[in-house]
């Protein structure tokens, strides 16, 4: 796992795409969206599009008001809360997450306890919301609380995978390879994050990945193997 040299690897893809990580949904909406309209709006996008999800959170928002308040949607009808969201699919466990969430902020004293809370004790917190899981919550972390940890998804494990970086590891033990390999700075945390997605959905894709144009092919366990063994790419 430590041959590859991950910030040099994060640094090629960003000039590779000219990745700029201001111009990035998660960083505009860090900007733009209270941090418990964050964790909703990371709930609503579980498995479905970017589009959907908003869409989703605009109907909270004209049911709701604006800003979306913990208190408002921990009392809220769940069947008219499942309605509300269901354009972003999974729809009733979704609309259980979002409430259980919003009651267990409430109960710690609302919007205002994930600003200042210790992150430690958030993570406790936000364990505890059925729905959430580890994902979820250090997107929130990385990109609403600055706090350094590596979210990572699908695209970013089959690219890994495909390195050679993290065969039968474990989320956390992924996790934490990326955040002692990159440091502290969640600026560059955020980039890898963001760039690895991205190379996962434009290059290195589920099926049919563009190796022989990949940017990184020469470091990549999954091209060298298909290379010396002469199968195409
Ligand atoms: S060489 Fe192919 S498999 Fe390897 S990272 Fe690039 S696109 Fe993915």
């Amino acid at each position: 796992m430590d041959q590859i040299n991950l910030r040099e690897l994060v640094n090629t893809l960003v000039r590779y795409y000219n990745f700029r990580l201001e111009n990035t949904r998660p960083c505009r909406l860090a900007r733009e969206l209270t941090c418990f309209e964050f964790l909703v709006l990371t709930i609503l996008n579980q498995n479905t599009s970017d589009v959907l999800a908003d869409k989703a959170l605009r109907n909270l928002w004209t049911r709701f008001g604006r800003p979306l308040m913990p208190e408002v949607l921990a009392n809220c009808d769940l069947n008219e809360l499942a309605d509300l969201i269901r354009v972003s699919g999974m729809y009733r466990r979704k609309a259980g997450t979002i409430v259980s969430l919003a009651r267990s902020l409430l109960s710690m004293g609302g919007e205002n306890y994930l600003e200042i809370a210790p992150v430690s004790e958030i993570v406790n917190l936000l364990r505890s919301v059925k729905g959430l899981g580890e994902k979820s919550i250090d997107v929130f972390l990385l990109f609403k609380r600055d706090y350094p940890t590596f979210p990572i998804d699908t695209h970013i494990r089959r690219v890994c995978s495909r390195l050679g970086l993290s065969e039968n590891s474990s989320y956390l033990r992924l996790r934490e390879y990326f955040v002692r390999q990159l440091g502290p700075d969640v600026n560059l945390l955020r980039l890898a994050h963001l760039v690895l997605i991205h190379h996962g959905r434009a290059v290195c894709r589920a099926s049919s990945p563009k190796c022989d144009s990949c940017p990184i092919n020469v470091q990549c366990r999954f091209f060298l193997r298909r290379r010396r063994s002469g199968l195409d790419t």
